[in-house]
Parts: C-alpha cells; sequence; structure tokens
C-alpha cells in the first residue's frame, strides 16, 4: 500500500487496526477522507461511484490528473484523491479544459444516476414505484480491479449482473462478503512454481461507504454462534444506481477467531466455509433487515448464499406465526437460484455434525425434527449420513431455478434428476439464462468509439437489439481491421512491460531484461488463452506436440504466438503443474518469443488480452464449462472464438463467426480425447485459421478474416451481454416471483396458508391415485393426418378433478420400444362414468408422422398457486 507524504490524507492512523500481525495496539482511530478544492468537489462524487468502472471518460479525468499515480493505486480513484500531490490539482484547477470536462461529465453522471428513462420504466411501468425488488446474493463480486473481492469468473459475472441492473434500472441490491484480502496475487518463482501473494484491502481508502444508522453509529448484525454471538458490520459499494451491501466481521467486538470470517475468498478450511455461509445467507438477509431494505425477491447466485432461504422461512414463521411449511411455500415463491458448474467440487457439502454445531437452533425455532431439517439439503432425505449440499437446499427451496446456457441446462437437469422422482429429465425444473458480459465495462474504448460512429449510440443503452448490431455491415473494413491492429500493438506492448516487471521482481539480469523486450510481434496472429488453471480446462491442450506447435509458431510467413495468464486455486497442485509446464516451453530457444506466460491474471489483464487478440482459445473438457464469459468479451471486441463446443459456444457457434475443436464428442478415456482434440486443433490453424488470417488482398486487408469479424458483431453480439441477461432473469423470473409472492403473502398470508392446507390435503390423499386407460383409444391403424382421441379414467379418492392434471404423453417408438420426442397434451375432464370415476380425454389429436406410436398418462398436482410444476414424489403414471 502507498504511504506517501505528499497527500493531503494521511490514514496511517488506520493501519494498525487493519492488519492484524501489527503489534501495535490504538488507543483511538479515526478516519479521513480526500479534501479537495472547491471547484473539483465533483470528483469526489465520480471517485466515490463505481460507475467510473464503465464509463471511458471519468477513467480519462482521472488519468489527466496523474496518470502514473492512477495506475499506483491499481485504478482506485479514491486512493488516488487522497494521495495525489497538491500541485497537480492546483494544475487541473488552472485548466479551463480540464473544468469544462469535469462539468460535462457531472452533469452525464447526475442524469444516468437519476435515471429518468430506463428500460425498467419503459418496460414495467407497474413495478417502477417499488424500491428494491430483488436481492442478488452473492460470494464474490467483480466490479473492477481495486476492489478485490472475487476470483474469477463467478465474481465477474456478478459485477456485469449489477452494472446492468443498474443500467437497466431494475429494482436490484447486491449483498456480499467484504474480504480483508480478497483473492491471491500470482507470481512464479524461478522454478515456474506459482507462488500466491496476500495483500489486505484498506477499506478506508476505497470508494466504499461504511453504512450508518439513524444516530450515526456504524450499522451491525449479530449472528448467533455455538457459545458466542457473531457481529459484522455493513459496507456500501455504490455501482452506479445499484446498492452493493457489503458484510465485514473484522470488527473488535469479535474473537480473533471470527474476525478472520470475512478474512479470505475460499480461504480456510470446510468449517471457515460454513461459517463464511452463514455470514452471507443469514447475515446478508438480517442485515438488509437492519437497513430496512424488504426485497420481495432474493437470487441465489450459486450455492453460497442458500442459507438465507432458511433465514427468510424463519422470520416468516416468526412475524406472522406460520408453521414451517406455510412459511417455506411463501418464501419459496420468491426465491431464484443459479446453479454455475457441472464440476461436483464446485458445490458444498457439509457433514450433519457440522450442521448441528450451527443449526441446531433452528431446528427448534423452525419446529422441525433434526432429520427433516438436514433432509432440506440431501439428495435422499432417508439417508442421514449424506452430507448436507447448499445446492439441493438451493433447489428444494428456490420456485425458479437455472443453469448458466443452454447445455448447461441440460447437463444440471441430469445432475440433479433425483430430487425429482419420476419427473422426465428434459422437465425437471432447472431452466436456463444464457449467462453474457456488460459490454461498456469490456469493450475497448477504439472499438466504442468506432461502434458510437457506425452503429449510433443506441448500442451503448440497448445492447440487446438486434436491429442496432445488424448495421455492423456498413462498418468500413479498413476502420475496422486499423482499429483491430491497434489493440493488438498495445497488448503486445503491455505483454513486453509485463514481463519486464516480473523478470525484475525474480532478479534478472540486464540481458534479460532486454530480450524480454524482444518478446511477440505486435504484427502477428495472436491466440490469448486466459483463465483459471484447472484442469478440466486443459490449458496445455496446444503445447501437445511441441514439434508440430514450433513448425507452426515459427513459419516465417506466417507466424503465430500464444499468450497465456491465469491463475490455479493455491490447493490445486496439478493445476500449478500445468502452469510451470508452459513456463518450461516458453523458455526453449525456439518458443521464446512466441509464447508467453503473464502473472496475475485479473480483470485489467484479462482487458488487454480480450480486446487485442486475433483468436480467443477456448479447450475445455466438454460438458464441464457450464458457460466461460471470456469468449463473449472477446466477441464484442471483434476477436474470433476458437473452441470446444463447450458451454455459451455450444449454443453460439455457427461456421461464420469462428472456430469449433471436435465435434461434441464425449470419450470415456481421457488420453484419447485430448489425442483427438489437440489434432483437430492443430488442423484448423493449419488449414483454416492461419491461411485466413495471412490471406490479404492487395491493400493488406484479410477480407475474409474481417467478413469473420462482422458475422460475430452482428449475429452474436445482441444476445451474448448481460442487458439481455438481466432482462432475461426481470421478465421470466424477477417480476413472476415477486407477483406470486405478493400474492401468497397478501393479507396476512391467505393464500400461502390455503395453499399449505392444500398440499396437505393432496399428500394425504395421494397413494389413491391411479390412472386407467378406457378402450376408447385411437384404432390400431391409423394414417397419418387421422384425427383421434383418447380416454383415461382417473382414480382420485378423496381429491377432486380440478385438483389433478392429467398429461398425455404421446410420441414414435424407438427400437428399444420407449416412446421419443414425445408431445405432452394435457387431457380435459369430461365428467364421471357409471361408477362415479373422473373421466378425462384428450381429442382431435393427429399423428403427423408414419410409423409406431405409443403413449402414456401421468398424473400430477395441480393448483394456480404452486410455483412449481412439481411436488417431489407426487406424481402417478399410468
Ligand atoms: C471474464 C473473466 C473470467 C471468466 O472468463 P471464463 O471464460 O469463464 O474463463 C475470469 N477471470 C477474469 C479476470 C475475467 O475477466
Amino acid at each position: 500500500m502507498l504511504l506517501h507524504n505528499r497527500g493531503i490524507m494521511n490514514y496511517q492512523e488506520e493501519k494498525s487496526v487493519l492488519a492484524y500481525q501489527d503489534t501495535l495496539e490504538p488507543i483511538y482511530t479515526f478516519t479521513t477522507t480526500p479534501s479537495l478544492p472547491a471547484q473539483l468537489e465533483r470528483l469526489r462524487d465520480l471517485a466515490y461511484n463505481f460507475y467510473w468502472a464503465w464509463n471511458h471518460d471519468i477513467i480519462l479525468l482521472f488519468r489527466q490528473l496523474d496518470s502514473d499515480l492512477w495506475e499506483e493505486t491499481g485504478h482506485n480513484p479514491v486512493l488516488m484523491l487522497g494521495t495525489i500531490d497538491q500541485a497537480k490539482l492546483k494544475a487541473a484547477m488552472a485548466d479551463d479544459g480540464f473544468l469544462a470536462q469535469l462539468e460535462r461529465i457531472s452533469h452525464h453522471f447526475d442524469a444516468y444516476v437519476a435515471g429518468q428513462s430506463t428500460w425498467f420504466k419503459r418496460s414495467h411501468s407497474s413495478f417502477a414505484a417499488t424500491s428494491p425488488i430483488v436481492a442478488y446474493f452473492s460470494a464474490e463480486f467483480g466490479v473492477t480491479e481495486c476492489l478485490s473481492i472475487f476470483a474469477g469468473g463467478l465474481g465477474v459475472l456478478a459485477g456485469d449482473h449489477l452494472k446492468s441492473a443498474s443500467d437497466l434500472g431494475v429494482p436490484l441490491i447486491g449483498v456480499g462478503l467484504l474480504y480483508q484480502q480478497g483473492y491471491f496475487r500470482q507470481y512464479l518463482n524461478e522454478a515456474g512454481w506459482q507462488q500466491e501473494n496476500y495483500v489486505d484491502n484498506d477499506f478506508y481508502t476505497l470508494p466504499i461507504f461504511l453504512e450508518q444508522n439513524a444516530a450515526g453509529k456504524p450499522v451491525k448484525i449479530a449472528l448467533d454462534f455455538p457459545g458466542r454471538q457473531v457481529v459484522a458490520r455493513v459496507w456500501r459499494a455504490q455501482v452506479g444506481r445499484v446498492s452493493l451491501y457489503l458484510l465485514d466481521t473484522n470488527v473488535p467486538e469479535n474473537t480473533a477467531e471470527d474476525r478472520r470470517i470475512t478474512h479470505q475468498l475460499y480461504g480456510g478450511d470446510n468449517e471457515m466455509r460454513l461459517k463464511q455461509e452463514f455470514v452471507l445467507g443469514i447475515g446478508g438477509f438480517r442485515a438488509l433487515e437492519q437497513l430496512q431494505i424488504t426485497p420481495t425477491v432474493y437470487h441465489m447466485n450459486e450455492g453460497h448464499s442458500a442459507f438465507l432461504a432458511i433465514e427468510r422461512i424463519r422470520r416468516l414463521m416468526e412475524q406472522y406465526k406460520l408453521s414451517f411449511e406455510e412459511a417455506r411455500e411463501a418464501a419459496s415463491a420468491g426465491l431464484v437460484f443459479t446453479t454455475h458448474t457441472p464440476v461436483p467440487a464446485g458445490h458444498d457439502y457439509f457433514p450433519p455434525e457440522l450442521m448441528d454445531r450451527y443449526f441446531t437452533p433452528y431446528y427448534n425455532a423452525m419446529q422441525l425434527p433434526r432429520k427433516e431439517f438436514l433432509a432440506l439439503g440431501c439428495k435422499v432425505p432417508e439417508n442421514e449420513k449424506e452430507p448436507f449440499c447448499m445446492t439441493v437446499l438451493a433447489l428444494r427451496m428456490a420456485a425458479y431455478s437455472n443453469g448458466v446456457s443452454r447445455l448447461h441446462g441440460n447437463v444440471s437437469r441430469q445432475m440433479w434428476q433425483s430430487l425429482w422422482p419420476g419427473v422426465p429429465q428434459s422437465e425437471i425444473p432447472i431452466g436456463h439464462i444464457t449467462n453474457g458480459v456488460h459490454f461498456l465495462s469490456w469493450i475497448s474504448r477504439e472499438m466504442k468509439q468506432l461502434y458510437d460512429r457506425y452503429l449510433g449510440l443506441r448500442w451503448r443503452r440497448e445492447p440487446a437489439e438486434k436491429a442496432v448490431w445488424e448495421k455492423a455491415e456498413h462498418i468500413a473494413t479498413n476502420e475496422l481491421w486499423l482499429t483491430h491492429e491497434r489493440r493488438r500493438e498495445r497488448l503486445v506492448a503491455f505483454a513486453r512491460r509485463r514481463l519486464r516487471m516480473q523478470l525484475m521482481q525474480r532478479g534478472a539480469t540486464q540481458a534479460e531484461l532486454e530480450a524480454a523486450d524482444e518478446v511477440l510481434d505486435p504484427e502477428a496472429l495472436t491466440i490469448g488463452f486466459s483463465r483459471r488453471f484447472a484442469t478440466y480446462k486443459r490449458a496445455t491442450l496446444i503445447l501437445r506436440d511441441p514439434d508440430r506447435l514450433a513448425r507452426i509458431l515459427n513459419n516465417p510467413e506466417c507466424p503465430v504466438q500464444i499468450i497465456f495468464a491465469g491463475k490455479a486455486h493455491p490447493k490445486d497442485e496439478p493445476g500449478k503443474t500445468l502452469i510451470q509446464q508452459i513456463i518450461g516451453m516458453a523458455r526453449q530457444d525456439r518458443f521464446r518469443r512466441r509464447l508467453v506466460f503473464l502473472e496475475d491474471y485479473d480483470m485489467s489483464v484479462a482487458r488487454y488480452l480480450v480486446q487485442g487478440a486475433d483468436v480467443w482459445l477456448n479447450t475445455p473438457l466438454r460438458p464441464r464449462e457450464a458457460s466461460g464469459t471470456s469468449g463473449m468479451k472477446a466477441v464484442a471486441n471483434g476477436v474470433l472464438n476458437m473452441s470446444i463446443l463447450d458451454g455459451w459456444w455450444d449454443e453460439a457457434y455457427q461456421p461464420d463467426v469462428g472456430w469449433a475443436i471436435g465435434r461434441q464428442e464425449m470419450y470415456d478415456n481421457r488420453e484419447y480425447q485430448d489425442a483427438i482434440e489437440a489434432e483437430n486443433l492443430y488442423g484448423l490453424l493449419e488449414r483454416e485459421v492461419i491461411p485466413t488470417f495471412y490471406d490479404r488482398s492487395a491493400d493488406g486487408l484479410p477480407r475474409r478474416w474481417i467478413a469473420h469479424i462482422k458475422a460475430n458483431i452482428k449475429q452474436l453480439c445482441h444476445f451474448f451481454n448481460t442487458h439481455r441477461m438481466v432482462e432475461d432473469y426481470t421478465s421470466n423470473f424477477y417480476l413472476p416471483a415477486a407477483e406470486q409472492f405478493r400474492k401468497l403473502t397478501a393479507d396476512n398470508m391467505t393464500r400461502a396458508k390455503q395453499l399449505t392446507a392444500w398440499i396437505k390435503h393432496v399428500r394425504e390423499n395421494w397413494e389413491k391415485v391411479r390412472v386407467e386407460l378406457v378402450e376408447k383409444g385411437p384404432a390400431k391403424d391409423l394414417q397419418v393426418g387421422e384425427e383421434f382421441s383418447i380416454q383415461v379414467r382417473v382414480h382420485l379418492g378423496n381429491l377432486n378433478p380440478e385438483d389433478v392434471e392429467v398429461m398425455l404423453y404421446l410420441g414414435r417408438m424407438n427400437a428399444a420400444r420407449k416412446i421419443v420426442e414425445a408431445r405432452k397434451i394435457p387431457m380435459k375432464f369430461v365428467g364421471g362414468d357409471y361408477e362415479w370415476v373422473p373421466v378425462y380425454e384428450a381429442s382431435n389429436i393427429i399423428c403427423e408422422h408414419s410409423g409406431m406410436h405409443g403413449y402414456t398418462v401421468r398424473v400430477t398436482p395441480k393448483h394456480e398457486d404452486l410455483t412449481k410444476p412439481f411436488l417431489p414424489g407426487l406424481i402417478v403414471w399410468a
């Protein structure tokens, strides 16, 4: 951290409480904030709202003040204003151009924050009056690099979600944890082995506020932990119009151990993870109560925050004197859950004994026997040894659940099918909303200017409009290419600077430093690969045949280069080994100038890479990449993707936008799969990618390449952005959930109580439900197009005909005599038969295709207030 004396702010006093390792205990602490001359006062408002993170004009303003200090402070304007040289401020005050720019930007900022005309107001005016509808909970948020409370894709997605919600005017707030150290900084030792360095976040010099109550005291919440209370205070980061509340347990009231709960993102053991998730879910829920914010919808971004569902139920029981079941029906209606990974290690499991330690008070408060409480998080509720899974809890609780790409939706339905016994996989209530990226945060300034000129400013406000992007056809080909080349040059310059820095830190010789300035070629075809170094992402697939790769990279007519970056999880030795392999190769003479690894991948490195590479490479083992978002950042910057058909690329790929490695095959033999896909990768490079890139017309332009770039912009941009994504969440989940929650909870929970009583009644009578066919099926042989009808008798015991839905499943029979591609046709109640057994009928059925057909019938409970189409266990098949 910087401790210049030249600053007007002296925050040394705070250091001793922030760093536990210090031995000096203060007897008094106080904070100071930047002091600015009146003419520059608006800089403070701009600095304290993260809106600058997606507004290049504001960043330029800060850079203009002192661009070195902007870099030194890690792109943190608050720290910068607190430490800037007085003379620089004086110079700015005397600069009419600067003052005019500040005024213009301040106006724009004020108008943005006021948000007079937003998408939400225009399209959902009936909701517009109600303040925060949605609370979005996440263990990490990647808003921008100086707020280091994220590890990777999940956090970046959460940050982009907030930014788009802000731009669209969606009444949403964020809730997370403020980690003292965030995620680690990466550097490599001489042997190419990853080292981790943890740096304290200094909360008092970040663009965040400590939330205070009316009496001016910090807002605090208390949580019951075994034998003690744990206290957390609440900070607020302002992300445009959206408030992000962050909990912090590093307060004097807590024991040294409890102060460390929010010490590190994903730090510590399994019990630490549970404590963090307790603070996030339950603490976060209570913090909103303290702040008198009452959302109707809670969105759990990944299972980490799922304890909030339990707290919400407990509070409803307490407030409205409800039974567990009643409160659960009400709470569920307003819960949304997004699952983010098909990799088993990505889901949290806690042993029952550990759950007992923290949740025994909840068993009592919720009037649930221990076994029933723990069953909420178990795949097989009868199995008392099964660890408690946060994903299962979230899936059981939320009315709306989704995966993050079309393929991941499929994989998730398969993965969690057992939670809904008897329900066909395609109908498991987990949908998908494909991820996106927040364009203004990820598109280079040069590309933005190009879009402004050729698409008009509408692309900034309405990136989800397809028509906006179709104008990309008219972008002048040479201008597009020059813009991209400029970004590649900047990437190469950035990479050289970083390499030099890395070498200096390792104590390299002058000769080595000079060699660093020679690596890479600003004109060569540049492949970017940067992501977490989890083994399933197969960072080294492209290195599998070093001799062939050397021939590809060193072709003097058509040179190619690769830039790698990415962190391995501190405990992931195999992941670290991959990095070491890359370093080993990069040190060979034949690769030295063509293959580099940039340390300490973060959002700033990511921006350089996705803006300046030519090809964005992704080689995960299908189908483990739930979505991936860096490739979408590449798309918007005119960078072409070459990827395994996994995650988002499985639904985005078309031959004119980029390249698909492999053909969606999945082999049991990993070695074989790698061999096939590496071969395919080399073949694509040799036969397609490199020839297309170096095929230049007389004016030096790679016209076929540029046509691909335009196809990307026209066909993909409108979909793979977070504006589209947040609009989908809002229209498909948030608003129906808010509506349903209000309906169930109105009039002192009338409908929630009625619904619960009805479910109880159905459950008690379900075992009598039985389906019988009536003779009147289709005649044995029908012609295509001929109409027929089918009737069934449904024994209902004490239930009424309107209590159930009867569905006909009709489809072709395959060789194994199973129905495939079944059509679902609701059957109508047509009265009782001679024995008063209810009869249901589907009429006017037409088979469009010839062949053998079959059908079956199923019965499920039906009630207009049910939040999900199925009640686990209540389904009967004929
Ligand atoms: C975008 C981004 C990610 C996520 O990218 P993936 O394609 O999911 O790997 C991870 N880390 C950083 C720093 C990013 O900017």
